[in-house]
């Protein structure tokens, strides 16, 4: 088989798993009664939209996208960008230093201990022991394998040297325990894309929560940032999204250099003015036509 075709069927593979996953959140979020989570998520990729390019009339085949965070359809998209994120603030760091630092499993989650969670990493960045913490990054994320909820945050820092087991107790102190588990690897740029690419929550993983973990998830992220920057990265901010305009524009550039397109969808009249907004400026993979997903 041929790398491209292997590349086709790895993909055809995904989606097909996205779609179960995402029709199980449907469902169970359905069966507790928390249509309200579900919201938009119910009609991501439910209907074809043709973009046909301007100058060389090649048409190419999206899908409407509701662009929830924890849709099982839209991750790839996101997490394509945090990782594309990530990468542009790894180049800006001269000594990283991955660092995992954790609290124990809580039989509930809430946003109180997001938020509590969220503020100790802030206080510990404030930390004497971390003045040599120059800048850096930040994500939540969050696992529950049937013993609780394990919320933890990766940190890429930029620091010559950070000595784990001052860290430790550092956090430990944060976080209202004796004694926590931490890690302080050298930041190797792939590993460390590699692990933060999971977006908070795999979406293999939340789909398999029961019906009302779902919910207690989703509740306590609600209106809560799970990524974000410290230090000198912060002044840089408008760069990123300099660099994020220009790569969504290249990806919806077609092969003949042209980002002008026309769409023709059925059912446009039934949507509403962000759907039309959206469209008229697709953000899709050139030659992405494979399964007519994003
Ligand atoms: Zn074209
Ligand atoms: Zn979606």
């Amino acid at each position: 088989m041929t790398t491209r075709a292997q590349k086709h069927l790895a993909e055809g593979e995904f989606w097909e798993q996205a779609d179960i996953h995402h029709e199980t959140m449907v469902s169970k979020l359905d069966a507790v009664g928390r249509a309200d989570l579900v919201g938009r998520m119910r009609d991501c990729h439910s209907g074809q939209i043709v973009l046909k390019c301007v100058s060389c009339g090649s048409s190419r085949l999206v899908s409407n996208r509701c662009e929830k965070r924890w849709c099982p359809l839209c991750v790839s998209r996101l997490s394509r960008e945090r990782r594309d994120e990530l990468g542009f603030w790894f180049n800006t760091i001269k000594q990283p230093k991955h660092v995992v630092v954790t609290t124990r499993n809580t039989s509930s989650l809430t946003r109180e201990r997001v938020r509590d969670f969220r503020r100790a990493l802030t206080k510990l960045r404030r930390m004497k022991f971390a003045k040599n913490w120059k800048s850096g990054t930040w994500s939540l994320e969050v696992t529950n394998e049937s013993r609780g909820w394990h919320l933890h945050a990766h940190l890429l820092v930029n620091a010559r040297w950070i000595d784990s087991a001052e860290l430790s107790k550092a956090w430990a102190s944060l976080v209202g325990q004796d004694f926590a588990i931490v890690k302080v690897k050298d930041g190797r740029r792939e590993d460390y894309l590699r692990e933060l690419a999971k977006y908070v929550v795999k979406s293999s993983q939340l789909a398999g929560w029961k019906d009302l973990e779902i919910a207690e998830f989703m509740d306590s992220f609600h209106g809560t940032r799970s990524f974000g920057v410290f230090g000198s990265l912060v002044g840089q901010r408008s760069r990123w999204k300099q660099e994020l305009r220009e790569l969504r524009k290249k990806r919806s550039t077609c092969d003949c250099g042209c980002s002008k397109f026309t769409v023709t969808d059925s059912r446009i009249d039934e949507l509403d003015a962000r759907d039309r907004h959206r469209m008229n400026k697709p953000r899709v993979d050139s030659g992405c036509v494979v399964r007519g997903r994003l």
